[in-house]
């Protein structure tokens, strides 16, 4: 299919329709931007080129990160409602799904599952889990708009024009936005259009996916295999059994530079490929839909230029192994979308726009290095290297990362530190902010609740502050009113709204009982003030200020 994009027209002034914010692609993240900035109020229309949902499961682990920013959004019953019951996993080195396990990655749900976060890993494929995202967009007002295509767009200082195309009719329409959330893949046309260059690895492997049907419990035996690599006579790739047993994929080496093309799989060598990785040679077979991919490891020099920002696959493409791809993709539209909301409200000024890069590049470096790491320890032995980077702890490129921006007032002995420990937070702004047990005392006829402070971080700004400081939260209302932004308080201590179970609030987030912390709505610690201060309103309503670039 045709994807490259047209030159816009200039010479158009009038437009058919505007929006905030237009975002390309229907995929898991651009469906997740449009479900964020929903969730905030924020119009947008989202178009995607294909007719409805991809039918490949690709990404199947949403780890906890990903699933606090579904908890906030309000979207993680339904996910888990449409999640296949998993309790037991694992991702394993085999001669085949029948045949001997030569090495076993993962043995338990639990080794996903560490006590930062008090979120539970997901195990849901994409194809699931996009409806879902989906339907929950929709119901809270997001136009998305499947089966049309972005043709052409330019921006100017003031916005983003683009011509959008209903792939059946060919009917064309002028769209005026004042932002582009491009989320539009690894391909991406946008990110190519504007001319900006990707770093990295490069592409380590052109591969094919091959969906089927076949009865896979013999060769299962009743245990829950997500994923194994395969190594045998026949086949070196990997298999997927889907939850049931009558269904898989095969993902195997493609070779489209030797003259292979798709179809050379769909019969024969296709069955035959599939039994030896099954390992059982007269298994009834129906191959599906098949689709190639590339295995690369590579990051976009820029992710944002002018009113474009690039998200998700178009940011930076990974090797499947780690599962970082989709997880990584759906924290940067959940950092770009409070953002972008904001600005659009006028709540906040346009160059709180800028620190989406210096934010979320790093993380993107960083995450594609270990996706890198784990592929060449996994799949490619042979190929490490003194340059290779080595594997590190999963929380910390998940949940370790620090940001440094202008939407951060860091602490001067922080320096361009790039991480810190998720297992011993320190509060420092830039580090995600910490889960701490609570207890909601009984009010009224609302009985005692445990929750966490991760349950506090929704769509707004929160001030957590210790039970002497008062004043603190006393200056977050007036200066919130003044601004006109939402902002939630809680004091947290003895006499506070909320207990602290575990006495670990105060160490958590480096604070005294008169001090205070500022959360972003992405749940990342934005400013903290150890103890009291003569003058909270000004110290307050500065930093504030300061924070959403009113200044
Ligand atoms: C085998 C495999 C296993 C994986 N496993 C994991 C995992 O376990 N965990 C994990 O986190 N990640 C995993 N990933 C990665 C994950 O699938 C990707 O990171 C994710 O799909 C990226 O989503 P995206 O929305 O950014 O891009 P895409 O899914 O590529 O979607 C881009 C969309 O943009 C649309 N589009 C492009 N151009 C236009 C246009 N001009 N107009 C309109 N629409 C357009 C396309 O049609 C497409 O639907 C895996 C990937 C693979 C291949």
């Amino acid at each position: 299919m045709n994807n490259v994009l047209e030159q816009y027209d200039k010479s158009t002034e009038t437009y058919d329709e505007t929006t905030p914010v237009l975002i390309v692609g229907g995929s898991l993240v651009g469906l997740s931007t449009a479900l964020f900035l929903a969730r905030q109020g924020t119009p947008c229309l989202l178009v995607e080129r294909h007719r409805g949902i991809s039918p490949f499961s690709r990404a199947s682990g949403f780890n906890q990160r990903t699933m606090e920013i579904y908890h906030a959004v309000g979207a993680e019953e339904a996910i888990r409602a449409a999640s296949p019951p998993f309790d037991n996993l694992s991702i394993m080195r085999v001669e085949s799904l029948a045949g001997k396990e030569l090495d076993n990655y993962t043995q338990s749900k639990s080794d996903f599952e560490q006590p930062i976060s008090p979120a539970k890993f997901s195990f849901i494929t994409q194809d699931l889990l996009e409806p879902v995202l989906r339907a929950q967009a929709e119901a809270l007002g997001a136009d998305l708009r499947f089966n049309t295509r972005l043709v052409s767009l330019a921006q100017d200082a003031d916005g983003v024009s683009a011509v959008i195309r209903n792939q059946d009719t060919g009917a064309e329409r002028t769209v005026r936005a004042r932002y582009l959330v491009a989320a539009d893949g690894n391909d991406s046309p946008i990110r190519r259009q504007l001319g900006i260059g990707t770093h990295g690895y490069g592409v380590l492997a052109h591969q094919l996916f091959i969906n089927f049907k076949a009865n896979l419990l013999p060769a299962l035996r009743g245990r829950h295999i997500f994923f194994c690599y395969v190594v045998n006579e026949k086949v070196q790739g990997a298999v997927a059994a889907f939850p049931g047993g009558q269904a898989g994929m095969l993902n195997i080496p493609y070779h489209p530079e030797q003259g292979e093309r798709p179809e050379d799989y769909a019969g024969e060598r296709g069955l035959e490929l599939i039994r030896a990785a099954v390992g059982i040679p007269d298994l009834a077979v129906e191959i599906g839909e098949m689709r190639t991919w590339d295995m690369a490891a590579i990051v976009a020099d820029r992710i944002q230029q002018g009113r474009v920002f690039l998200v998700g696959d178009a940011a930076h493409v990974m090797p499947p192994t780690g599962g970082y791809g989709a997880n990584t993709g759906i924290s940067d539209a959940y950092n770009l979308a409070w953002k972008l909301a904001l600005v659009v409200k006028e709540d906040a000024g346009a160059h709180l726009l800028a620190t989406y890069e210096p934010e979320r590049l790093p993380v993107a470096n960083l995450t594609v290095d270990q996706a890198f790491a784990l592929s060449i320890e996994r799949i490619a032995p042979h190929l490490a290297n003194e340059h290779t980077p080595k594997p590190v702890r999963y929380d910390l490129p998940v949940m370790g990362y620090m940001y440094h921006s202008t939407a951060v007032l860091s602490e001067a002995e922080v320096g361009d530190t790039a991480q810190e420990d998720p297992f011993n937070p320190t509060g420092r702004p830039g580090t995600r902010a910490a889960h701490i047990p609570l207890l909601r005392p009984q009010q009224g006829d609302h009985a005692e609740a445990r929750l966490s402070t991760i349950d506090l971080f929704k769509s707004n700004f929160v001030l957590l502050a210790g039970s002497d400081a008062r004043a603190w939260c006393e200056a977050a209302r007036y200066v919130s009113e003044v601004l006109g932004l939402k902002l939630d308080v809680y004091r947290i201590g003895e006499s506070g709204d909320l207990r602290d179970i575990d006495n670990r609030f105060l160490t958590s987030y480096g604070i005294t009982p008169a001090g205070a912390v500022l959360v972003r709505p992405d749940g990342f610690i934005a400013w903290r003030s150890h103890a009291a201060s003569n003058q909270p309103k000004d110290v307050f309503e500065q930093a504030l200020s300061q924070l959403l670039s009113l200044q």
